[in-house]
């Protein structure tokens, strides 16, 4: 689809009336002024898709009204969009949102309801989602990156009903794409592929004749599409060309070998996460999966039962959410470490922020305004997150412990934390006081003592925690997030090497975000030879992550692949959703994680 963009603060009668379609991602920062002008735009015949919060004049064109807003509950209520079949062509039945709220909204005039919210199991919130007249179309929540496919075949639905044209480019140009795979350029590429790895071994053994039948299938479906076209029936075309493609691509996903032994494991950052538990567990288990690492909070919230933190409204409302994910995970057997964010408390409430800011027990961002983050330094911080911790292996039959953020905030340019216990704790530690604080601890001759005694502080507390862990409960597996690039690690004060000098870690999980597969190479050769064959590790794996959103299955099974060639003895990907769960999890099942593997046992 052709397209340009438009800026809000940029839309005029100058440029608007040269567009057939007006897509409105997010319209609510526009000034009256270009309000009108959209509205203009619509009444001289301009045809508009907009999503969310919108100008009141703008939803009397569009027929909608909106009423109050409503936030999603844990069971998930706008979780889809459903469509009612024969409503527009090309338009897929359902697809997968997971809105965190919407507005709720009600036709008026001539508009129709085409589509409506419901949840995981289809059950019918009773909320419509999607309307459309004359003048376009309306949806009540953002478009969410959720299910690509859906969302893509959605948006030429919409369009193909102004612009009908656009119908016959599309199915051109996906015809056309047939052969381009993300690792292959053609057919005969492909099959020059299965043919060289089928020679390498290593696969399942029927593994190369299935995908070969996968390129037969692929090009029969390509064949259908090619006589669909002729007939002129673009949007079935468009369907057949993309099935054909799919098919192919799955037969690269064969080619890879699988392991008997190696953690596969899913962060999985909600409390609550979509559909449910039980489903989430048993889709990781059915994909060749064998642990799970459920964010449970931080020292200063607990989305479980405690004493020494505050707990969530969820818990305390009564829910459990930890005990629902260890039910479910363990029913299927997988393995369960639950995620604690120790010293970051940026999702704990005000309260119990504002206590802390009150007791100058928060690291001081870079101008001294109190930041989120617990000081590592302080004792009674530590015990914060001891007690914590203690509640939880003792609360909860969690098979480990994830450690995050067992170290000091990263902060490029300078050094954290500089709070005043920090600076006399190391006052005291060297006998002697800082003549410039903190520029002699930040650049100056004290900077690499100074980082010295931080390593040491964090080492101390990991040593700690892990002691009291293990008394609580021995066979613990005690896991600790390791920033993988070795300069920002030494900026926040983890040194690996001497927590494994100590075996105060039981399994390290370097955190290797990246998009880029030689980077991640590089970062993994390099954790490979600093750890060597004292315990198992894991790379994680940013799939969905600050530093990358992978498009495909591809550079996460490139990433497995090269996790395994630096002897690592296993994986996390970050973090569980939709695509994830529906898309590439399959994809892997399909080779690299065909058979089920056992976890890695504890080594030396
Ligand atoms: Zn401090």
């Amino acid at each position: 689809i052709e397209f340009d963009t438009i800026k809000v603060g940029e839309v005029s009668t100058a440029v608007l009336p040269s567009y057939r379609v007006l897509v409105l991602p997010y319209f609510s920062q526009a000034s009256p002024e270009e309000t009108q002008t959209v509205c203009a735009y619509v009444q001289s015949g301009g045809k508009v898709i907009a999503f969310f919060r919108l100008p009141e004049e703008l939803c009397q064109l569009l027929g909608v009204s909106l009423g109050p807003f409503l936030q999603d509950t844990p069971s998930h209520p706008f979780y889809a969009a459903r469509f009612a079949p024969g409503e527009l062509p090309g338009l897929p039945e359902r697809m997968v949102q997971e809105s965190w709220n919407i507005f709720t909204a009600y036709p008026t005039g001539n508009t129709r309801v085409i589509g409506g919210w419901v949840d995981a199991a289809g059950a019918d919130s009773g909320h419509p989602a999607v309307f459309a007249n004359d003048n376009g179309f309306f949806m009540n929540h953002v478009l969410t990156a959720d299910e690509a496919r859906a969302k893509s075949e959605f948006l030429l639905a919409l369009i193909g009903r102004f612009v009908p044209e656009q119908w016959e480019r599309s199915a051109r140009k996906a015809l056309g794409d047939f052969g381009k795979g993300e690792r292959f350029t053609s057919v005969d590429s492909l099959r020059q592929r299965i043919r060289s790895r089928r020679a390498a071994g290593g696969l399942a053994p029927d593994a190369g004749t299935r995908a070969e039948q996968r390129v037969d299938e692929a090009l029969a479906l390509k064949a259908v599409a090619e006589g669909l076209c002729v007939e002129g029936k673009f949007p079935e075309v468009f369907a057949k060309a993309r099935s054909a493609s799919d098919t192919l691509t799955s037969a690269y996903y064969l080619l890879f070998p699988s392991r008997d032994e190696e953690l596969r494991g899913m962060f999985v950052s909600s409390p609550n996460p979509a559909p449910d538990w039980k489903t989430v567990c048993q889709t990781l288990k059915a994909c060749g999966f064998n642990a799970v690492f459920p964010y449970v909070g931080s020292a200063g919230i607990a989305h479980y039962h405690s004493q020494s933190v505050p707990t969530s409204p969820l818990v305390t409302e009564g829910a459990d959410p930890l005990a629902e994910c260890l039910a479910a995970a363990h029913d299927a057997g997988l393995k369960v470490f639950a995620w604690d964010n120790l010293f970051n408390v940026s999702d704990g409430d005000e309260g119990f922020r504002a206590r802390m800011e009150a007791g100058r027990r928060l690291v001081p961002g870079v101008t001294g305004e109190a930041s989120a983050y617990l000081c590592p330094t302080q004792p009674e911080n530590q015990q914060l997150v001891v007690d914590s911790c203690l509640e939880l292996v003792q609360g909860y039959a969690v098979d480990g412990l994830f450690l995050d953020y067992l170290r000091y905030p990263y902060r490029p340019g300078s050094r954290h934390c500089l709070c005043a216990a920090c600076r006399r704790t190391f006052e005291a530690e060297r006998g002697a006081p800082v003549a410039n604080w903190p520029q002699d601890v930040i650049k100056g001759e004290l900077a690499d003592p100074f980082n010295a005694w931080q390593q040491q502080t964090i080492s101390a507390r990991l040593g700690g925690l892990r002691t009291a862990l293990r008394e609580a409960r021995p066979g613990l597996v005690v896991s600790v997030a390791v920033f993988g690039w070795p300069d920002a690690r030494k900026n926040v004060a983890q040194n690996l090497s001497a927590w494994l000098d100590a075996g105060s870690v039981d399994l390290p999980i370097l955190m290797n975000y990246t998009d880029s597969a030689s980077f991640f190479s590089k970062l993994a050769e390099g954790e490979a030879k600093e750890i060597g064959n004292r315990v198992p590790w894991c790379t994680a794996l940013g799939a969905f992550s600050h530093a990358a959103q992978f498009a495909s299955p591809v550079p996460l099974i490139d990433q497995i692949e090269l996790t395994r060639k630096h002897g690592a003895g296993g994986f996390v990907v970050f973090k569980l959703n939709h695509t994830l769960l529906s898309e590439f999890l399959p994809a892997l099942r399909e080779g690299v994680t065909a058979t089920d593997a056992r976890l890695p046992a504890p080594r030396g």
